[in-house]
């Protein structure tokens, strides 16, 4: 039986790129002090803040208001409050409300739902019937973060918590350089680094130094209820399933690698951001939500499918 490095109990994971064994209990702790190091490297929560989390009812989500709760819940200069958005995706979305719901009960956390039915009278499986294979994921991902960004406006919220963990960050970063997408490579790190426009709540990571395997893991000692199953649509985009499994065989070769991935990241935003012209975010001219150009992207779906 292996011993935990620090406490002596039965270990339970081995990180591979620290060389040492961690017990349940000092595993848990040992995430914990990682977020609040990140969020104290990167000043991501203040007093006075409204922090809205974008629950989805995945692991990342879950243990990004699971986490905040427990660090803030003491607080009472800061609000933590959870929104679910519910694209209609059937089979997937359905499950995981009620869990969502009842996670938010059992933290005493506010939780408002938004659906993309009530708010585009669109779901995702609409749009997946008209559309045939045209990227799901970016249909759903503009809508999800307009609605997002819209709710937590109107909620008097000022940052906007995502559960983006260490391997969807270090896959952004390759993809970004893949495609020579410098704007977005600028705009990496945890903490929102563009003032864009007045109506654009700021998002903040603080799971970004946590490995995806190391969330599930919390997720399960924690009994953090987790939606494990992909998006039924998730298979329509190759490339970031391509670089997962890319960045998977070379950390199983080089351990450690996604962590410097992500320093890179942040070393190459910081060099963009003082050189790259950052263009002023305009108003949607149909909806008034932010957008770069005259008509935004969500109001053009919602032309072309309703
Ligand atoms: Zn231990
Ligand atoms: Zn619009």
């Amino acid at each position: 039986m292996k011993k935990c490095s620090r406490c002596k109990n039965k270990a339970i994971y081995f990180r591979v790129n620290e060389g040492r064994y961690y017990c349940g209990k000092c595993f848990s702790k040992n995430i914990e002090d990682r977020v609040k190091r990140t969020i104290r490297k990167f000043n991501l929560v203040k007093d006075g803040d409204k922090i809205v989390v974008g629950l989805s009812g995945g692991k990342d989500s879950s243990n990004t208001l699971y986490i905040l709760k427990k660090i803030f819940g003491h607080n009472p200069k800061i609000k933590i409050i959870a929104v679910t958005i519910d694209e209609g995706i059937k089979g997937y979305r359905d499950k995981t409300l009620k869990g969502c719901v009842e996670f938010c009960k059992r933290l005493g956390i506010e939780h408002h739902i938004i659906s993309f039915e009530d708010s585009f009278h669109l779901t995702v499986d609409k749009i997946a019937k008209k559309s045939k294979d045209k990227g799901m994921c970016s249909f759903c991902g503009v809508f999800r973060r307009y609605l997002l960004n819209k709710k937590a406006r109107e909620l008097g919220a000022n940052k906007i918590a995502v559960g983006h963990n260490l391997d969807d960050e270090a896959q952004s970063i390759l993809m970004n350089v893949f495609k020579g997408d410098l704007l977005r490579l600028a705009r990496f790190g945890a903490e929102p680094k563009l003032k864009e426009h007045s109506k654009f709540i700021p998002r903040i990571k603080p799971l970004i130094m946590i490995p995806e395997k190391e969330s599930a893991l919390y997720a399960i000692i924690n009994n953090i209820p987790a939606y494990f199953d992909e998006c039924p649509y998730a298979v329509f985009n190759p490339l970031r399933m391509e670089t997962r499994d890319f960045l998977n065989k070379l950390e199983d070769r080089s351990p450690g690698i996604k962590y410097s991935i992500i320093n890179s990241g942040e070393k190459i935003a910081k060099i963009l951001r003082k050189n790259i012209k950052v263009g002023n975010i305009g108003t949607c001219e149909n909806c008034g939500e932010p957008s770069s150009e005259k008509i935004c992207k969500a109001c053009k779906i919602i032309e072309e499918f309703l």
